[in-house]
């Protein structure tokens, strides 16, 4: 059975779930389509009322909420209610904005009168991935029923019980049936759903791999995707940075989510003036971390998502060191039960060996050292990825034109990558495309109806 809840932090397994049978998908997929003849007639002021119930909700239940994140994906239990905030937020934003977002815009014709409407689409898919069960679905799901689309999710194989709650949530908020509808199936099944007719549009977050699958099924149909994948973000270390301030943001960037974030510090780039003390202060940081049960309020990384997710960072580790790469750091499985990985710092990379071009995952840190700032942009650049990446400067003109130069799809100066519901999100390069949150996110979606009168 492939879908299963086991605890990464034991590497047991708690709980298993049937897949859906054919049947019982087709009369899923026939619920979503019955909901969108309603819903897309609905008021913004009931779609409003409901997404404030769910946010409501998920406050309510947040304890509980995040101790299932917790349980089946691994993340610290402080940053799991984190997330259920985030999610809740998510909602209450697009519940209070969503009508202006997609208010009509007015044209001004040489004679008579245009507006471009937004409607709604119908049926959509969303296929999201493990690493923040309900963030991932707040901002897919959140603005499009607000749109007025419905929505069927397959959740990670790996996450079922958040994937179950998330549906709950939506029933004891009294949403049409049909409106969201949580769908136990293989990532297979649901590339294979892509071609159904009343599938109208299709969001996906995860690995390239899966991405690009799920974009050719999107192709082959002619359909709408946003696709959110890997990144390999920059966190350059310029020689006027405030070097404590920056050394705390870098343990965060790389160790919040026990590194398992698509918008994760992954590359550290220092110019050579302070990049000494900057290493030696962070492999400091990074050795203090308090590593054990995520469950543990004191502890500061816990393990990854998956025994297999541990296997794979450990091995591309093996294969940088074996291709010329030096362990500053860590560099191996933490001597514990479960899916551990020590906090890793990797120094001496260059193209040809595996940590220079692959994502890493998890708590692996890569280091560079180069000589000034233009050197650091190129480094950054040099990059299949262009998700986000982060500036350290006390000069913010300086910063500014940094990241005018980093091609990404984020930067942010002075701090690593922040999501709020009102900044979008999203990047360039095999990092994807589309953009998800803010007022471009709901935008995705939706018919852009022009209607003339002459
Ligand atoms: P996947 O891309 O395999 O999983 C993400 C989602 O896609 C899951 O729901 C998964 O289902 C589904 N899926 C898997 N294969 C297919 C397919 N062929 N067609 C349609 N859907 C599919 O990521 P992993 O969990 O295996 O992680 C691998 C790597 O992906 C990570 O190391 C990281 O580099 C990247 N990743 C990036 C994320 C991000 O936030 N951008 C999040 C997660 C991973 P199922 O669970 O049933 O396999």
């Amino acid at each position: 059975m492939s879908i299963q809840t086991v605890n990464p932090n034991t590497n047991k397994t708690l709980k298993s779930f049937e897949e859906m049978t054919e049947k019982v998908i087709e009369a899923k997929v026939v619920k979503a389509q019955n909901a969108f003849t309603d819903w897309k007639e609905s008021s913004y002021q009931q779609r409003a009322d409901l997404l404030h119930k769910v946010a409501t909700l998920m406050r309510n239940k947040k304890s509980a909420l995040a101790k299932t994140i917790t349980l089946e994906m691994g993340k610290v239990i402080a940053q799991a209610e984190g997330e259920i905030d985030l999610s809740a937020n998510i909602f209450d934003y697009y519940a209070d904005h969503g009508e202006a977002f997609l208010a009509d815009k007015v044209l001004n014709p040489e004679y008579g009168s245009a507006i471009i409407r937004n409607s709604p689409i119908g049926v959509l898919l969303g296929v999201m991935p493990w690493n923040f069960p309900f963030y991932q679905m707040a901002r897919f799901v959140a603005p499009n029923i607000m749109v007025g689309n419905t929505i069927l999710l397959k959740h990670a194989s790996i996450v079922p019980q958040c994937a179950a709650v998330i549906q709950e949530l939506f029933e004891e908020a009294e949403a049409p049936e049909g409106l969201y509808t949580n769908l136990f199936i293989t990532g297979k099944r649901a590339s294979a759903l892509v071609s159904d007719k009343r599938i109208k549009g299709i969001s996906f977050t995860g690995s390239e791999e899966a991405g690009s699958s799920i974009a050719m099924e999107a192709g082959k149909h002619l359909k709408k995707v946003v696709l959110e994948l890997g990144g390999s973000d920059v966190f350059i270390i310029l020689e006027d940075a405030d070097m404590d301030k920056t050394v705390e943001w870098a343990v965060f960037g790389r160790m919040n989510n026990n590194g398992q974030s698509c918008v994760a510090s992954k590359r550290f780039i220092a110019v050579e003036a302070i990049a000494d003390t900057f290493i030696q202060k962070f492999k400091d940081a990074l050795s203090k971390m308090n590593v054990g049960d995520p469950m543990d309020p004191e502890t500061d990384l816990g393990p990854m998502s998956s025994e297999e997710a541990a296997v794979h960072l450990a091995d591309q580790v093996k294969r940088s060191v074996d291709e010329g790469a030096k362990v500053s750091l860590g560099g191996k499985r933490a001597d514990r039960d479960g899916a551990f990985m020590e906090p890793t710092i990797l120094t001496d990379l260059k193209p040809g060996i595996a940590a220079y071009h692959e994502e890493l995952f998890g708590p692996v840190a890569s280091f560079y050292v180069v000589k000034d700032e233009q050197a650091a942009i190129d480094l950054a650049n040099d990059s299949d990825f262009g998700l986000s990446g982060s500036v350290y400067t006390q000069d913010i003109e300086r910063g500014k034109r940094v990241a005018d130069q980093i091609d990404t799809g984020m930067v942010f100066i002075n701090h690593p990558t922040q999501t709020q519901p009102n900044f979008p999100f999203g990047g360039t390069k095999r990092s994807g495309f589309g953009r998800e949150l803010s007022e471009l996110g709901i935008q995705e979606f939706v018919n852009k109806k022009l209607i003339r009168v002459s």
